[in-house]
């Protein structure tokens, strides 16, 4: 495998895997590409349209499946996350399988519901704008972060990218920047 190969799709995997301390862990991580960045910004646009900002997309192939937005006071549901919001809908036209091939992107990083629904179902990789830190200085949120969850999940196997475009995620806020 040259140079050009490890820093290329699986490649990059491979070497994060490698990298020292991360013996065990079970998340992985790979750097934000251009078809990250377009998505993400997708999934900040469903976040605008939020009943709290908070916005996702599931892709496959370069495809957007299913989106989401935080729905839990048009629903009267408190579960309804965007996350949760764009699985369901990605169910309502796909058999469960397909996940395995997909990417999903967040204006936040999923919260425990949300992570442990990403992980039971299979999502092969998840790209968050916001981090719970970050989220946490405008929402209330569970300390605990995606990472911690996969990391403990021994049958996941989850690549996860933080941070990408992470201040549009923020600014949808009403109280002040990032
Ligand atoms: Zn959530």
């Amino acid at each position: 495998m040259d140079r050009r190969t490890l820093l290329s799709g699986g490649g990059v995997l491979l070497a994060a895997q490698l990298l020292p301390g991360e013996a065990g862990a079970r998340a992985k991580s790979s750097p934000a590409t251009a078809d990250d960045a377009r998505f993400m910004q997708l999934a900040i646009d469903q976040a605008k349209e939020g009943d709290y900002p908070f916005g996702a997309v599931i892709v496959r192939g370069g495809r957007v499946l299913a989106f989401g937005r935080n729905s839990s006071k048009r629903n009267a549901d408190p579960t309804a996350h965007a996350e949760m919001m764009a699985i369901r809908a990605f169910l309502n036209g796909h058999e469960p399988e397909a996940f395995k091939e997909t990417t999903l992107y967040t204006s936040g990083e999923p919260c425990v519901m949300c992570m442990g629904a990403i992980v039971w179902c299979g999502i092969k990789r998840v790209v968050f704008a916001a981090s719970i830190a970050q989220l946490a200085t405008r929402i209330g949120q569970i300390d605990i972060s995606a990472r911690q969850i996969a990391n403990a999940t021994p049958f996941a196997s989850i690549d996860i990218t933080g941070g990408l475009l992470s201040g549009d995620a923020m600014r949808l806020f009403p109280n002040g920047k990032p």
